[in-house]
C-alpha cells in the first residue's frame, strides 16, 4: 500500500484547522436558555414513574444512543453507587453506524441489533421504555411517558432531528412527506428498514443521495453509502446510478480516498455534484431543484441540515443562536449555563465535533468522570474526545479508509480545531477488517460489562 493518499491534514492560521463557521459560531455562543427552569409541566403525568427506590444519588439519562449508553454504563463505573436510569422509548438498539455495509449486504441485521434489557443488566443500571416529555429543572424532576423521576443529575443525550427547510421545504406537511417518501436513514432504525426496502425493490434510474450543510452527523456517512449502494446496483446488475449531491467543494472528510473509489470502482455507477446546492424539492414530479438544473430521480434518500432533538428545543434548552437549534451549554463543562445538574452530550451537543458514534462513546468516559466528580465536590479537567471513523469504499473485497482525530480549543471552549489527526485514504482490506472490528469493539462496550 503506498502512502501518497495519506496525508495529515496542516493545521491552519493560529494552529487550529478551521471547522465549519456556523457550528464553530454556535459553540462559541452560550445564549441563555430561552424557556426558565422551572419548567411548566401542564399535561405532564404528575405519578412516580414504575422504578424501585433510588439506592443513592439518582441519575437520569435520555436516551439510549451512542452518548446515553456509554454515559449510563461508566456512571456506575465511575461511581457504583450512582442509582442510574437510562430512558429510552425504542425497545431495541439499532446501530447507524455499519449500516450502509449492511445495506450493501456485507452483514446481517443481527450484528446491527442489541438488547437494552442486556446493556442494564450486566451494568448495573435500570432501563426505562420511557420517553422524556418535560423537566423540572429548580425541583430536579423529569417528565416521562411513564411518569416523574425525581433525580441529582439528568444527562440528555436524545440525538438529532431534520431541518428540511434547509432544502426550501417549508410547509409541514410537505416536510413530512419528504420524511415519509424518502427518508434520510440518518436516525436508527425504521429510516434504515425503508431504505433498505427500497434498494431491494429498485429497478433503474436514479437513486438520488444528498449532503447536508453545515455542521451533520456522520460526515463520510452519504460518501460511504453511494459507494455502497453502487457496490450493491454492481454485484445484483441493476441499471442504476447514483447520484450524490454535495453543496461542499469536496468530499468533508477522507476526500481523497472517497474521489479516487468514485473513479476507480463506480465511474459509470455513481455520479458525484459536488459544490451544487439543493434550493427546492418538487415532491409531485419527483425532482431536486439546485441552483443550476433540476434532477429527476426515480427514488432517494434525502438528507437535509440536522439539528440537535427538537427536545433540547422543547426544554428551553437551544441556543438560539445556533444555526443548528444546538443545546446552550458551558462546553468545556457540558452542563447547561448555570445549571450543574443538566447535562448535553452526543450530536445535541454545540462543538463543532464530528458527530459520529466514536465521538459520543468517547465524550461520555469523559462527561461520566466529569459528574462523577461534581458528586465528590470536585472538577476533572476537559479532555478531548476522539473520532476514530472507518468508512467502507469497496465491497467485494471489503476495503476501507479511515481517519482518527482529536480536538482543540482557543482556551475557552470555542474556536475549535482537529489536533493529532491521522487519515489513511488509501484503502484497504486491512481497513475493511478493522472497520468490522471497530463495530465490535464499541458495540461490546455499550452492551457487556
Ligand atoms: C448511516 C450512518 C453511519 C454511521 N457510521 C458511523 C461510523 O462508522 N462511525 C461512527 O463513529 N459514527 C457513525 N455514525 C454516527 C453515529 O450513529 C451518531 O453520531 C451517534 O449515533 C450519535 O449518538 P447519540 O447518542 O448522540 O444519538 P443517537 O445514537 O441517535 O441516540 C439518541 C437516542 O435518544 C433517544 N431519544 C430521543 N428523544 C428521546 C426522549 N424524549 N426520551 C428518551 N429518549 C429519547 C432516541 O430514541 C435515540 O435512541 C453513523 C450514522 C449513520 C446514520
Amino acid at each position: 500500500m503506498s502512502d501518497s493518499r495519506n496525508d495529515r491534514p496542516g493545521l491552519g492560521r493560529r494552529g487550529f484547522l478551521k471547522l465549519s463557521a456556523a457550528s464553530v459560531a454556535g459553540a462559541a455562543t452560550l445564549g441563555a436558555a430561552s424557556r426558565p427552569a422551572a419548567a411548566a409541566v401542564a399535561g405532564s403525568s404528575a405519578r412516580p414513574a414504575p422504578l424501585p427506590a433510588a439506592k443513592g444519588p439518582r441519575v437520569v439519562v435520555v436516551g439510549g444512543g451512542w452518548s446515553g449508553l456509554t454515559m449510563a454504563k461508566y456512571l456506575k463505573k465511575e461511581k457504583p453507587d450512582f442509582d442510574v436510569v437510562l430512558l429510552e422509548p425504542s425497545s431495541v438498539f439499532f446501530s447507524c453506524p455499519l449500516s450502509n455495509l449492511w445495506l450493501a449486504g456485507l452483514i446481517e441485521t443481527d450484528m446491527l441489533i442489541h438488547s437494552y434489557v442486556d446493556a442494564a443488566r450486566n451494568n448495573g443500571y435500570i432501563w426505562l421504555q420511557a420517553a422524556l416529555t418535560d423537566l423540572d429543572r429548580e425541583k430536579r424532576r423529569a417528565y416521562t411517558s411513564l411518569g416523574t423521576i425525581d433525580y441529582d443529575y439528568i444527562v440528555l443525550a436524545p440525538g438529532i432531528d431534520y431541518m428540511y427547510e434547509s432544502f426550501g421545504v417549508e410547509d409541514p406537511a410537505e416536510q413530512y412527506m419528504v420524511a415519509q417518501t424518502w427518508p434520510a436513514a440518518f436516525k436508527p432504525a425504521s429510516e434504515h428498514l425503508t431504505l433498505k426496502g427500497k434498494l431491494e425493490d429498485f429497478e433503474e434510474g436514479v437513486f438520488l443521495l444528498t449532503v447536508p450543510p453545515g455542521n451533520y452527523r456522520c460526515l463520510p456517512g452519504p460518501y460511504e453509502r453511494a459507494c455502497m449502494i453502487a457496490a450493491y446496483f454492481q454485484k445484483e446488475e441493476i441499471p442504476g446510478k447514483v447520484v450524490l449531491i454535495d453543496p461542499n467543494e469536496k468530499p468533508t472528510i477522507k476526500a481523497e480516498g472517497f474521489l479516487a473509489a468514485f473513479s476507480e470502482l463506480y465511474k459509470d455507477v455513481i455520479e458525484y455534484m459536488p459544490s451544487t446546492k439543493i434550493e427546492g424539492i418538487d415532491i409531485g414530479a419527483k425532482k431536486v431543484i439546485t441552483e443550476f438544473e433540476e434532477i429527476e430521480f426515480a427514488d432517494a434518500a434525502i438528507y437535509p441540515r440536522v439539528r440537535a432533538s427538537r427536545l433540547i428545543e422543547n426544554l428551553g434548552l437551544a441556543d438560539p443562536n445556533s444555526p443548528q437549534l444546538e443545546a446552550a451549554i458551558d462546553t468545556l463543562r457540558y452542563h447547561v449555563a448555570g445549571d450543574e445538574h443538566t447535562y448535553v452530550t452526543g450530536d445535541a451537543r454545540p462543538m463543532p465535533f464530528s458527530k459520529s458514534g466514536n465521538t459520543a462513546n468517547s465524550e461520555a468516559k469523559i462527561v461520566a468522570k466529569m459528574i462523577a466528580a461534581h458528586a465528590e465536590g470536585k472538577e476533572v479537567p476537559w479532555q478531548s474526545p476522539e473520532t476514530i471513523c472507518y468508512s467502507a469504499v469497496r465491497a467485494d473485497p471489503l476495503e476501507s479508509i479511515m481517519v482518527d482525530a482529536k480536538y482543540k480549543h482557543d482556551g475557552h471552549g470555542a474556536g475549535w480545531g482537529f489536533t493529532d489527526v491521522t487519515m489513511i485514504n488509501d484503502r484497504s482490506k486491512d481497513l475493511g477488517k478493522a472497520n468490522i472490528e471497530w463495530g465490535k469493539g464499541l458495540w461490546r462496550d455499550m452492551f457487556q460489562s
